[in-house]
């Protein structure tokens, strides 16, 4: 049986190898290492596959969340309701900012935002909401964006673990995450579901004017060079990642489409442990399984995690701290918040290995150590 690894990109990579390397050889022979045509074609393809009409590219996805919420024009001390259930890069932009992170519940069952929550959390200073589509599903997007709305207030979509997915209206219509809010913002991290050989991101949005001033910000506040009209930074997708990243763009579905057999083996073998709850899914998501999340209780989440290390079965607790608990924020009281549901999954969750190369040996042998585990 081969190593099993949270994420498998180097096997991966060996199935697509000839069309990457050819890829990095165009760039290599063009010498356009920077905003070369690699960038703009995958741009571009990007969009088509999103159905979104821009799509800017950045140097990674912590980037993109800064660059948005910098659009947005906010002043210090503006709030910005976020999960406090997430990976750090969500909140962290905004205390950089000076903004006030105003941290709020997920739903226990889809561990995304509560939109109930993210309701009861606004205040006149109340300035943007950024919901997350955590581990590879959607956010209730149709409720946040009503709130957004009967509120005027701008939504910036982090879809760093979920692009791909699709969100179902109640109309029936069905749009890509990120591209539901103002802003869509994602990372191209080497482990993210469309990721490169380094870092990467990218903010989509349907919005002309907005697409021009986060291409403005993302590259110095110019728009004409050497003509500086805005405060901005220098956050760029180089050439070589976009050519690596368009090979592997055509491939996305395919790739989600593994991981969702990964998680409904995982979801067959548990259906019966009860000490395990599979990842639910919400009726208006689907789920690219960015990770594979289950709760664990009434026996020891760390030890089986200790355990499974002990037979070389990598497994994440995604993640240890929530945000609301992160020394960062201590000097934030909008952070000192009780959050009881955040707190009840942090101390619970343990996410397997689900990538695009696991094969069935390596899944039944980490199922069998999971139940050993338990049946102990
Ligand atoms: C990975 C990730 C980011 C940050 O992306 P980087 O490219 O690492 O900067 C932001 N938010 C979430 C939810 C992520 O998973």
């Amino acid at each position: 049986m081969r190593p099993i690894q949270m994420v498998d990109t180097k096997t991966q990579y060996l199935h697509i190898k000839d069309e990457v390397d050819a890829g990095i050889q165009a760039v290599l022979d063009s010498a356009a290492y920077i905003n070369g045509k690699a960038v703009h074609d995958f741009a571009n393809n990007l969009s088509s596959y999103l159905g979104v009409k821009h799509t800017i590219t950045c140097a990674n996805g912590t980037d993109a969340l800064q660059i948005a919420l910098m659009a947005l024009g906010l002043q210090p001390g503006d709030e910005v309701i976020t999960p406090s259930f997430t990976y750090i890069a969500t909140t962290e932009v905004v205390a950089l900012l000076r903004l006030t992170p105003v941290f709020v519940e997920v739903d226990k069952q889809s561990f995304c935002i509560d939109p109930a929550a993210i309701e009861k959390a606004i205040t006149p200073k109340t300035k943007a909401i950024v919901p997350v589509h955590l581990y590879g599903q959607a956010a209730n997007m149709e409720e946040i964006m009503a709130i957004a709305e009967k509120h005027g207030l701008p939504v910036i979509e982090d879809n760093a673990q979920a692009i791909g997915c699709d969100y179902t209206f109640s109309d029936g219509t069905v749009k890509k995450t990120g591209t539901i809010g103002t802003i869509g913002c994602t990372s191209f991290y080497p482990s993210k579901n469309l990721g490169a050989y380094g870092d990467g991101g990218a903010m989509f949005t349907n919005d002309d004017a907005l697409a021009e001033k986060l291409r403005m910000i993302a590259n110095h506040g110019q728009k004409v060079r050497y003509y500086h009209e805005m405060v901005g930074c220098n956050s760029r997708l180089d050439s070589i990642q976009a050519a690596i990243l368009d090979v592997k763009l055509k491939r996305l579905d395919q790739y989600s489409a593994a991981r969702q057999k990964v998680a409904d083996y995982y979801n067959n073998a548990f259906a019966e442990v009860k000490e395990i709850t599979t990842p639910y899914v919400a009726p208006y998501t689907d789920h690219v399984y960015h990770q594979y999340t289950m709760l664990v209780e009434g026996i020891d989440r760390d030890a089986l995690h200790t355990y499974l290390g002990e037979h070389k079965i990598p497994s994440m607790i995604y993640y240890p701290v929530p945000a609301h608990r992160q020394k960062m924020f201590d000097a934030f009281g909008s952070a000192n918040t009780e959050m009881p549901i955040t707190d009840w999954l942090t101390d619970r969750v343990l996410s397997l290995p689900v990538h695009t190369e696991l094969d069935e040996a390596q899944l039944e042998h980490i199922v069998q150590h999971v139940v050993n585990f338990i049946k102990a």
